[in-house]
């Protein structure tokens, strides 16, 4: 994003809050549309990278679908417009009105993650006169190579359904009469840069359908989740992650039953570029090894930094001098994790100065919150 030629209006906000630019949102969207269209792929947006109002407006007009995890994603899902008959509801731990909420929504499909939640979601549908849609969310045992907190496709984790419990998955589906398996569905992790994750997530895709395929059943649908990572080090070299590469893999790799659809759920690759995380410096102060930019931002406006030690690139955007010093940049809360980053180089800072911290637009505003009493932060748009 261009911050000097929006100096004025920036400067005019009171800090810290979010800017979101709509462009580069929609540049990003094509793009990731374009090259799901060539192979007839479906995209979810998964909300709970950002569920901002505007936001989700701007993937419903260009026809995504939606990824909830929650019943109050759901529910924002079917008011920003969504077509109930694109979201589809993961999640280890649904609650019984959050499935019922789904069910009265006529939502696409519900990925579920245990033997027990069948019976539950199948119990509901009963009561309520209706079919459930189901996917199974089967665990791939796939490395992701990524940060532990942000893998989710191991035997370790706690999602998804593991090889030991297909056999009694298969019983319970034959003895559910009111759940319909529309599919199998896998998530393994978020942040993923190497793409070679995605090519070992087909070959485990195809064995684990030819496994169920050879055991009588076939699937209207497979889901590959989502987890294409970003490129939080040089963001404006990188706007737009390599969508063509990514779905290249799947058209490569992935073995479809015949005439099976294909979907994806996409968050992060879709929004963090987009958001920027504005704040103000409100002192500076002599450290050791480094100085401190005290800012007036913390882990309760961007909690990933203290939450998953993540990079965000932390910028000085109107400063002037060619003069560099070493920074810890911190924030005011009372937890020594609250650090956006450390011994980066900056030009002189200053109190007043205006830091942009980049590639903020997913996992930010959502996961804000009011430690230490504080306000939640605003968001505007360009
Ligand atoms: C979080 C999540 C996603 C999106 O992950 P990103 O890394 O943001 O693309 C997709 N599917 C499920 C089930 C998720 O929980």
């Amino acid at each position: 994003m261009d911050f000097i030629k929006h100096q004025s209006l920036l400067e005019n906000q009171s800090t810290p809050f979010y800017v979101y630019d709509l462009q580069a949102l929609g540049a990003n969207l094509n793009a990731c549309k374009q090259e799901a269209n060539k192979y007839g792929y479906e995209v979810h947006y998964a909300l709970k990278a950002n569920a901002n109002n505007k936001i989700l407006s701007a993937f419903v007009e260009k026809g995504f679908g939606a990824d909830c995890v929650s019943g109050g994603e759901v529910q924002a899902a079917v008011q920003a417009g969504f077509n109930p008959q694109k979201i589809v509801f993961a999640g280890v731990g649904k609650a019984d009105w959050e499935i019922e909420l789904g069910l009265s929504n006529e939502i696409a499909c519900f990925n579920v993650e245990s033997v027990q939640e069948i019976e539950v979601i199948n119990g509901l549908a009963q009561k309520m006169g209706k079919v459930a849609p189901i996917a199974l969310r089967l665990n791939p045992n796939v490395d992701p190579k990524t940060h532990s907190y942000i893998t989710t496709g191991l035997e370790e984790n706690k999602f998804g359904i593991n090889p030991w419990e297909y056999e009694n998955v298969i019983e319970t589906a034959k003895n559910s009469k009111n759940i319909k398996i529309k599919g199998l569905h896998f998530h393994i992790g978020s942040q993923i840069t190497d793409l070679g994750v995605f090519k070992n997530l087909c070959s485990r895709v195809n064995e684990i359908q030819n496994y169920f395929v050879d055991r009588g059943f076939s699937f209207e649908d497979v889901n590959l989740g989502g987890g294409l990572g970003i490129d939080y080090a040089q963001p404006d070299e990188n706007p737009i992650p390599d969508y063509k590469a990514f779905f290249k893999i799947f058209d490569q790799f992935l073995e479809p039953l015949p005439n099976q659809k294909v979907h994806f759920e996409l968050g992060r690759s879709l929004v963090a570029y987009c958001g920027n995380l504005i704040t103000k410096v409100l002192y500076i102060k002599e450290g050791v090894k480094t100085n401190f930019a005290i800012v007036d931002a913390g882990m309760t406006e961007l909690i990933r930094p203290a939450l998953y030690n993540a990079y965000h690139k932390v910028e000085n955007i109107f400063a002037q001098t060619e003069d560099f010093e070493k920074y810890d940049v911190v924030g005011p809360i009372c937890e020594s994790s609250d650090t956006f980053v450390k011994a980066i180089e900056l030009p002189k800072t200053k109190r007043g100065d205006f830091i942009a911290i980049r590639c903020a637009g997913a996992y930010g505003e959502v996961m804000a919150s009011g430690y230490n009493l504080r306000k939640l932060p605003k968001s505007i748009f360009i």
